[in-house]
């Protein structure tokens, strides 16, 4: 077991179950995320048989970083697991703040037609002491503080739940990372189940829907996910959401020339989402090598924008990072692996 698995409230549980002192948590949480130590040893303030049995129970290391590529406004960072395999991370820096996308599993089985991460079948999840130490390392090369985390990096986040939300906690918390949670986003493919435990989940992530189409038929092409739980079943999960957390939500699109991007498609779209509370995220497509899907046009771009934005649709187009180097989703460990 990894101490970097443990929430503030699992670390309490482990300490009285122990016979020793609930607020141990504390004190060992500040010396894991204000500290930063790297062994047991260097903690001064709980009992010496407590910490061994600390360093009995514990393993006390972080991922391996093996490759760095930097460019002005953004890195990105592939660490190596204990087991050989590789995930990335990217680190994008706006004027608002330092913002990191991390991976949630190694590998991903939902299978988007368009994705370079999913032609790689899940292999295992990642436990959540890979995705917490995936910010420590990322703060250390960096020497400053990471404020903004979205999980959106290799993997289906919701596939991989319960890490997650301990995820969440321990990087939510104000002696752990303290990233207030509206400046965490977690982006999901749709996995409906999931999308309606989440609604009760107390602290206020964002979260983010992998749209990508408009209606079931094109859906079911590029997003198996569809065929299990298709769209009208998405939308209403939404609704339940939005109700019980009064939030607003994102809808990723990515623009595929000649598939997604057509006026119809923008019409479309509007009668799907024009009645919720949420903004429409339209993304440049990212081309890789091993796929034949392609950017829409910077015209077609922005004829679809401008019917959503007619409309009334709240509408952005993402920033472009890292197109320079390997950083566009999943290409860095396909480069690494020569898949
Ligand atoms: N599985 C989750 C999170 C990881 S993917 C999800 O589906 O949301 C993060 C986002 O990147 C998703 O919206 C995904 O559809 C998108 N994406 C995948 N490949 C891309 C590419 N080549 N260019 C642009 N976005 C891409």
């Amino acid at each position: 077991m990894n101490i970097y698995n443990l929430t503030r409230e699992k670390l309490e549980e482990y300490f009285v179950n122990h016979g020793s002192k609930k607020f141990h948590a504390d004190q060992l949480f500040s010396w894991l995320y204000e500290k930063r130590i790297s062994s047991v040893s260097e903690v001064t303030d709980i009992k010496k048989e407590m910490l061994e049995q600390l360093s009995k129970d514990f393993s006390f290391s972080k991922l391996e970083l093996v490759q760095v590529e930097r460019d002005v406004d953004v890195c990105k960072y592939l660490f190596e697991l204990s087991d050989h395999e590789h995930i990335e991370a990217v680190l994008m820096r706006h004027d608002y703040g330092n913002s990191v996308c991390i991976s949630s599993q190694v590998g991903c089985n939902m299978g988007c037609r368009f994705c370079e991460s999913g032609r790689r079948k899940k292999v295992r999840n990642l436990e959540t002491w890979e995705m917490v130490t995936q910010l420590l390392m990322i703060e250390e090369d960096l020497g400053a503080r990471v404020s903004h985390v979205v999980v959106m990096g290799i993997g289906e986040p919701f596939d991989n739940y319960d890490n997650l939300l301990d995820f969440f906690l321990i990087i939510n918390h104000p002696k752990g990372l303290a990233i207030g949670a509206r400046h965490i986003t977690v982006s999901t493919c749709g996995i409906v189940p999931k999308i309606l435990e989440f609604s009760d989940f107390p602290l206020q992530i964002n979260l983010a829907i992998s749209l990508h189409a408009p209606t079931d038929e094109l859906r079911n092409q590029i997003m198996p996910i569809n065929k299990a739980y298709p769209l009208k079943e998405l939308i209403s999960a939404l609704e339940i959401y939005l109700r019980k957390t009064n939030r607003r939500l994102t809808f990723e699109y990515i623009m595929l020339a000649g598939i997604n991007d057509t006026e119809k498609c923008a019409k479309e779209l509007v009668s799907l989402v024009g009645h919720l509370n949420c903004y429409v995220n339209l993304i440049p497509y990212n081309e890789t090598n091993n796929l034949e899907f392609k950017r829409s046009s910077t015209v077609q771009l922005m004829k679809f924008y401008d019917i959503l934005k007619k409309n009334r649709l709240n509408v952005t187009i993402r920033r472009e990072f890292g197109s320079k180097i390997s950083a566009a989703c999943g290409q860095l460990r396909s480069k690494k692996e020569e898949l």
